[in-house]
């Protein structure tokens, strides 16, 4: 096999190679095509932020929105943050991207205030924002710019970022936590951290992920995986949120396992701030 193999790919020769390298730079194009309409979407603040609820089982209202960055292209319709975050990271892009929805979400939610007293919003960072070396000082200046208590922002984090850098990491988020910032691991459990870094860093909040709730009623290893990760959220006094709620029977489960916060689409689906707040209305009477 490994000979034909050989003799196939030397057969194809020269045109095989050509053929790859088209594809490389096909591949490179289209990069840079995204990196030139990211560039210019910034420019002309083609981004917009979408509010996703998070719901409280116990107390029946919403008690939190995840802030959800969206490209409104050219035509008017929309990007989804999965095919342009990756290149955004890599370019460096990020970071104006996210001051925009930091400062956008600390805006909506102090202008929410008034509906719902204390609902907090919680807001995407990815390792490259984290890294900065002025991330402290920049939390620190959007809100006092906007004027958002602390204490209403959550800042959602994956494992990715606290197995990079680990002792500058501690460093950062003791700090965030002591202005009083909660911090979250998002995705909870589909990283490649260790169990130890939930004993040495101030984390507030798990979000079980949508992987593990989606299938818990079918498949017995998620059940099993859920109802860990609540029982250890619970030991470790973490708060927990359930990641992609899609139906009642779901959210049944976890309230019976003992989780009590919900997000998903049950629940409600990323919306603009117009709708978000209409659902907040709701929410309250
Ligand atoms: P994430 O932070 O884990 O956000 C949850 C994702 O799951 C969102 O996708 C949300 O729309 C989706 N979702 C929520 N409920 C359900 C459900 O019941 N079923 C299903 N199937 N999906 C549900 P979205 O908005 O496409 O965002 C994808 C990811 O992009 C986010 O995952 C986050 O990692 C990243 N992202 C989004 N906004 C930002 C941002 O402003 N900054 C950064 N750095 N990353 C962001
Ligand atoms: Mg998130
Ligand atoms: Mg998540
Ligand atoms: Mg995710």
């Amino acid at each position: 096999h490994a000979d034909s193999a050989m003799y196939t790919a030397k057969a194809a020769g020269k045109n095989k190679f050509s053929f790859f390298a088209h594809e490389i730079e096909e591949g490179l194009k289209t990069k840079h095509d995204l990196e030139m309409r990211m560039r210019a979407a910034i420019e002309s603040n083609s981004f917009e932020v979408f509010y996703q609820p998070k719901y409280c089982t116990t107390e029946e209202k919403i008690i939190g929105a995840e802030a959800l960055v969206r490209w409104r292209d050219e035509t008017g319709g929309l990007i989804s943050p999965l095919s342009f975050i990756p290149l955004a990271e890599e370019t460096g892009l990020i970071n104006r991207i996210g001051a925009f929805v930091l400062k956008t979400a600390c805006k909506d939610c102090l202008a929410w205030q008034a509906l719902s007293p204390n609902l907090k919003v919680a807001v995407n960072v990815s390792a490259i924002q984290f890294a900065q070396a002025d991330f402290v000082c920049f939390i620190n200046a959007m809100l006092r710019e906007t004027g958002l208590s602390p204490s209403l922002l959550e800042l959602e984090v994956t494992e990715s970022v606290l197995v990079c850098n680990l002792e500058n990491m501690l460093i950062v988020l003791k700090e965030l936590r002591g202005m009083g910032v909660s911090i979250a691991i998002d995705d909870f459990g589909t990283g490649y951290s260790s169990l130890t870094y939930l004993k040495r860093f101030p984390i507030n909040v798990l979000k079980i992920d949508q992987g593990f709730t989606r299938d818990m009623l079918r498949d017995e290893s998620d059940h099993g995986i859920v109802e860990a990760i609540i029982r250890m959220a619970g030991s470790l006094k973490i708060d927990l949120v359930a990641e992609g709620v899609e139906t009642k029977e779901i959210a049944n489960e976890l309230k019976r396992l003992g989780c009590t916060t919900m997000q998903g689409y049950y629940y409600g689906r990323p919306q603009p701030a117009k709708a978000f707040i209409a659902s907040l209305v709701q929410s309250n009477e």
